[in-house]
């Protein structure tokens, strides 16, 4: 035993609830705070963090109290969720800690309810817990979500995630409450649990983009269960024209290895195959030592990935008005020729949102558009490279400047051909139109 001890000053390099996990696990025997530096707040909010973390063993008894009760038990944490007791019942089980430990419910009081640890574990404070097939009554939004969105609102974001969400009206909540703040922000529905599996399809229809958030569905459901219903609910993305993001766990290794493991790569080609949207990466880029390794290892993987074919499940998808069949011919016009270009130009993102639901499969889509809104949500689409552009009102001048940028960025070469999905003028009216003109 080291009989010297080890002082860390804790600042900005350290403060990270995972820093001090690693300063501690290293040696670290007393924090020091530099008043000098520190403000207050800062100070109120660190020093509840270093709570000791508590040793358990099977059969050992902790009590989960909520409102701030005192437990008189030996180990005891308080939940900040005062439904917690209610939504419980007698031989439940609890998770902690992204399912590393595991406990079951032996008997409730008001306050406070008494479950028996069944997994070693080492709990250490602001846990994430899971109660896998209980019915959790917090409120979709919660006060805390409201005012986050709010600021969302007024900084502008694209996109905004809602977590666990349960059911259709959920969403619907979300999209007064951005409507209420005047944002336009696009609605992601984060697919974490059971329930949000078994009413996928009306998720979908209600929302705008989904995520399979592997994180928390690999507690709340068996984890054999886990590839089938990412597959699942990316098919029936593609199926019903909405986005799909797989997030968590893709290159989990890397936040402490500079290369992936080779399962990793596969469950990332995997992913790419199925043709999902995006891939989301979570601790890599948070907190893990190497960001830009995990960014490269994405790009490299997804790159030659695409290259071999994709599972194709864009061949059911739906075409269910008149924009959405000509789109489809587009596609499949572009399809049939060899280094071929799709042209959109879109005012509201609609008509580049078709074709990217097609997955084309060579051709990329170059969205063009007028809206600033639109160009940056198109980034998520999959295959679609936004170009923000002024239309002139002369749909032709506006082709006219298109190609000019194109040529210019060498994303397109004289003899490529460009199938254009826009607006064409026919006498007072406009109306949708394909072309299949050669870059001169
Ligand atoms: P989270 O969601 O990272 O916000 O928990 C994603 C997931 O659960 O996978
Ligand atoms: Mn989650």
């Amino acid at each position: 035993m080291r009989k010297t001890k080890i002082i860390c000053t804790l600042g900005p390099a350290t403060e990270k609830t995972q820093a001090l996990r690693q300063l501690i696990q290293k040696g670290t025997d007393v924090f020091r705070l530099n008043m000098s530096h520190a403000t207050h707040e800062w100070v109120r909010e660190i020093v509840p963090r270093m709570k000791t973390d508590l040793h358990l063993t099977p059969g050992d008894i902790l009590e989960f109290t909520v409102r701030g009760t005192k437990s008189k038990e030996q180990y005891s944490v308080n939940v900040n969720y005062p439904g917690f007791v209610k939504d419980l019942g007698v031989d439940d089980k609890v998770l902690v800690d992204n399912g590393l430990i595991k406990l079951v419910v032996l008997e409730k009081g008001r306050d406070r309810v008494r479950t028996r640890v069944l997994t070693p574990a080492v709990l250490g404070s602001r846990r994430h817990i899971n109660l896998p097939r209980v019915h959790v009554n917090l409120p979709p939004l919660t006060k805390k979500d409201i005012a986050d969105v709010a600021l969302g609102a007024q900084l502008g974001v694209d996109f905004v995630a809602l977590s666990f969400v349960r059911e259709k009206s959920d969403i619907e909540q979300l999209r007064q409450l951005l409507s209420r703040k005047k944002s336009n922000a696009q609605i992601v529905a984060k697919i974490e649990d059971q329930l949000a599996v078994r009413s996928i399809d009306k998720m979908i229809e209600s929302t705008d983009v989904i995520m399979v958030a592997r994180g928390d569905l690999g507690i709340e459901c068996p984890m054999e269960e886990l590839p089938i219903i990412q597959r699942r609910i990316v098919k029936k993305c593609i199926r019903q024209g909405k986005p799909v993001v797989i997030a968590t766990q893709l290159l989990e290794s890397m936040i402490t290895n500079r290369l992936p493991t080779r399962a990793e790569v596969t469950d990332v080609a995997n992913a790419v195959f199925e043709q999902a949207d995006a891939l989301m990466l979570s601790a890599e880029t948070t907190l893990g030592r190497y960001p830009v390794e995990c960014v490269e290892v994405l790009n490299r993987v997804a790159m030659r990935i695409e290259r071999s074919g994709g599972a194709g499940y864009a061949k059911d998808a739906l075409l269910e008005n008149i924009r959405q069949k000509t789109v489809a011919s587009a596609v499949a016009l572009a399809n049939s020729l060899e280094d071929s270009k799709l042209i959109v130009f879109t005012v509201h993102g609609r008509m580049a949102r078709y074709a990217s639901n097609l997955r084309p499969q060579r051709a990329p889509i170059f969205a063009f558009t007028p809206s600033e809104q639109v160009y940056r949500q198109l980034a998520l689409y999959w295959g679609t490279f936004p170009v923000r552009i002024h239309f002139t009102g002369d749909p032709d001048e506006t082709i006219a400047s298109a190609e000019k940028f194109l040529r210019a960025k060498k994303l397109a070469a004289p003899g490529n051909r460009m199938v254009i999905i826009s607006d064409v003028r026919m006498g007072r009216a406009l109306i949708d139109s394909i072309q299949l003109r050669v870059v001169k």
